[in-house]
């Protein structure tokens, strides 16, 4: 069930007791409780050793076998020989003057799918709130999907990221802000890449979040965003257990879209709002849209109304996101655009929110992930799951 990285060396190591070197090691992170409990057994251990590896690394956040103090002390040294959590390296944090942490992490290499990955690198970002935290997470490292008004758009697309990598920026972003925990976690899929894009990873991950035998976070505080992949968005709606869905509209007709948003041409928006009407919701369940407002190109009040005529009947609520300046050529709506727009919705009795993002200072807003340098480095932290700070350096 496991890849294979390099069988004779795992035999050879298995029948001495010797340890692998790190990268002939079996990465765990990512696997379900059902993977690791099969795991065991193929090694000879009782099953139920998998469900308690699986509390450790999700609900204890352990990321060290020997600190997994719910396994024998022979089992924790056998499994450090031969296997690895394997978590992201840090290589920045940057501080933005509005408490939000943009983590710059590096991948190295992954095993997904029998395939090996290169190494890459991507960011989350860490934004606490009254009562909540919220971490943005990526995906894929950059992006296929080319909206013209995101810069992870320039860096393409680099690879797909495994359950693991997704899952992991969740855990680190917990264990780096452990002192000052909120009670409530939110998670948005809204981090570079297009999650339907690398659809099983994704769902792998978001299963272990949402297992209240694993991360235990809730399905309402969770959110997958989408540029519209309308057969993602058919396959989501089938899913069992699914965060809430986000659909990024930003435009009012199919002419508008197609000059933003290339993806639009594949899944014009007949098809795409098709797909929406479809989407099998739960009773207390809606769809957003988010609404980038890019300065005299979308924020009008006709384009508004026919946002509303476009959701007509549907249970929605719309979040418009002013465009953060930047180094693309837009500008931003003004204040009294943003109102009207808002205004317009409402009276068409569409909810609409204005969410102005947050750690733009840092590069770390909406449509800003693309691996900047920029922004303040957080002071040196004395530990972090990933070993020693690396912030310190630079
Ligand atoms: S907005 Fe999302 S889907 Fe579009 S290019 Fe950026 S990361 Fe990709």
């Amino acid at each position: 069930m496991f890849p294979e990285t390099d069988t004779r060396a795992r035999a050879a190591a298995e029948a001495s007791g010797a340890e692998l070197a790190p990268a002939a090691k079996r990465d765990l992170l990512g696997k379900s409780r059902e993977d690791l409990r099969a795991f065991m057994q193929e090694i000879g251990e009782p099953a139920y050793r998998g469900a308690q590896l699986y509390h450790a690394i999700y609900a204890e956040r352990r990321f060290d076998f020997a600190g997994m103090t719910n396994l024998p002390a022979a089992l924790q040294e056998r499994l450090a020989t031969q296997f690895r959590i394997g978590m992201p390296e840090i290589s920045r944090r940057f501080l933005s003057s509005d408490g939000s942490v943009r983590y710059l992490l590096s991948l190295a290499g992954a095993d997904a799918q029998g395939a090996s990955e290169p190494p890459a690198r991507v960011e989350a970002v860490f934004m606490p709130s009254a009562g909540r935290q919220t971490i943005c997470i990526s995906t894929q490292a950059g992006c296929a999907v080319e909206c013209r008004f995101c810069l992870t758009a320039q860096l393409g697309l680099v690879r797909n990221l495994t359950a693991g990598e997704i899952l992991a920026q969740v855990l680190l972003a917990l264990e780096e802000n452990r002192e000052s925990p909120a009670p409530r976690t939110n998670v948005v899929l809204m981090g570079q890449g297009e999650p339907l894009l690398n659809y099983e990873p994704v769902m792998a991950a978001l299963r272990i979040m949402l297992d209240q035998k694993g991360m235990g976070l809730g399905a309402r505080h969770i959110t997958l965003s989408t540029s519209g992949i309308v057969p993602g968005i058919e396959r989501l709606g089938q899913e069992k257990v699914r965060p809430k869905q986000a659909i990024s509209l930003n435009a009012s007709t199919d002419e508008e879209r197609d000059a933003i948003m290339p993806i639009n041409r594949k899944y014009p928006l007949k098809a795409l709002l098709e797909a929406c009407r479809e989407y099998p919701l739960g009773p207390r369940e809606y769809l957003t849209f988010e609404y980038v407002l890019l300065g005299g190109f979308n924020d009008s009040t006709e384009d508004a109304r026919r946002v509303a005529r476009l959701l007509n009947g549907m249970r929605v609520k719309v979040n418009l996101i002013p465009w953060n300046p930047g180094e693309l050529p837009y500008r931003p709506p003004s204040a009294e655009s943003i109102d009207e727009f808002r205004q317009a919705l409402f009276a068409k009795g569409v909810p609409a929110f204005v969410r102005y993002s947050r750690g733009q200072d840092v590069n770390a807003a909406c449509g800003q992930l693309a691996l900047s340098e920029r922004g303040s480095l957080v002071p040196a932290i004395a530990s972090s799951p990933s070993g020693p700070s690396a912030a310190s350096s630079a």
